[in-house]
């Protein structure tokens, strides 16, 4: 199977490069990955993105974008994109399946996954407890006590979102402020059944089978120092995402935290023919509607890429 245009990735970048490379008579064919629809299918209202004065839900914002990709012919398959061959011409581009797809452009858009504190307890109680998406797991803490670990805007959406159910939800900050956007932190700070513990680090999970506690320590390393623990059943991870770029490593510039690196104020990454967009190569602004701007740049120069070869 060939095409003249490979995305990978099927968050708003990922279709928006297909709705731009169908209509430019690409015939894309578009990989979703392990997660159809991105990161928004795991999130509630989406308030930002331009043209939904009232908000829309994540999963139907992505239900819509897939649509309008299906609607110009682009060809969205089930599959993760498991190599890249940069060497060959076309790229040979093998799916988790075995096939091999051959590609004349291929346009990355992985996106980013959440980021973990690396305590082991966070692996030894994963899905007994640990979570880093309270709209996917929140139901099960109805009436209970739950954690959010992260200052940013995500921790205080998960924060929010839990409070609706949770009888108490701690926000664990390393800082002594958030993060978050002015408007989020309004809305967490008007809640009353959410506290936020500042300058607090989580050193250790409580509990065997489930989580039961957590074992915090305030102002670490100074005279301050303090520790002590909150009785939760639920521990839910907001501390920020790594971009999905280990099948890249070793064949597409990368920077140091491993997004992938773009030149020349363009999509273009180091090899020729290769484009990335969204949260895989934007560390700074990862907002739906930059992912699905970059998605569009992405597919405008892969397809000039192709006329001028
Ligand atoms: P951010 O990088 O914005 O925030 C991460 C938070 O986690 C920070 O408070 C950071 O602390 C904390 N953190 C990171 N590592 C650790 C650690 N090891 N231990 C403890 N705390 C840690 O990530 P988000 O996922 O919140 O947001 C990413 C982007 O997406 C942002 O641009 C955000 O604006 C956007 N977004 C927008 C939304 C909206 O507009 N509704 C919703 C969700 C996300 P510190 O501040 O100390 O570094």
């Amino acid at each position: 199977m060939k095409t003249k245009c490979l995305i990978i990735g099927s968050g708003p970048a990922g279709y928006t490069a297909a709705i731009y490379a169908s209509r430019a008579n690409l015939s894309p064919v578009l990989y979703s990955g392990n997660q159809p629809g991105g990161q928004l299918t795991i999130t509630t209202e989406v308030e930002n993105f331009p043209g939904y004065p009232e908000g829309i839900s994540g999963p139907e914002l992505m239900d819509d974008l897939q649509r309008q990709a299906q609607r110009f012919g682009a060809d969205i398959r089930d599959g993760l994109v498991t190599n890249i061959d940069v060497e060959s011409r076309p790229f040979k581009v093998t799916i988790d399946s075995g096939d091999q797809i051959e590609a004349e452009t291929v346009i990355i858009a992985t996106g980013a996954s959440a980021r973990f504190l690396g305590l082991d307890d966070e692996r030894r109680l994963w899905g007994m407890g640990v979570s880093a998406c309270a709209t996917c797991d929140g139901f099960f803490y109805r009436k209970k006590r739950v954690a959010v670990v992260g200052g940013g805007d995500t921790a205080c959406e998960e924060a929010l979102y839990l409070s609706n159910l949770a009888s108490k939800v701690y926000m664990i900050v390393r800082k002594d402020y958030l993060r978050a956007s002015k408007v989020m932190q309004a809305r967490v700070f008007e809640k009353e059944n959410i506290e936020v513990l500042f300058n607090c680090n989580t050193v250790e999970l409580l509990g065997e089978e489930f989580v039961e506690g957590a074992h915090l320590v305030e102002h670490k390393g100074t005279d301050l120092e303090r520790h002590f623990n909150i009785e939760i059943d639920g521990f839910f991870l907001a501390i920020g995402h790594q971009p999905n770029t280990s099948f890249l490593q070793g064949k597409v510039e990368l920077d140091e935290a491993g997004y992938i690196k773009t030149f020349g104020g363009t999509t273009a990454t180091n090899i020729e023919g290769i484009f990335a967009a969204g949260d895989v190569a934007d560390p700074r602004y990862q907002q739906a509607v930059s992912a699905a701007g970059m998605g569009c740049r992405a597919a405008l120069d892969a397809e000039k890429f192709l006329a001028q070869k």
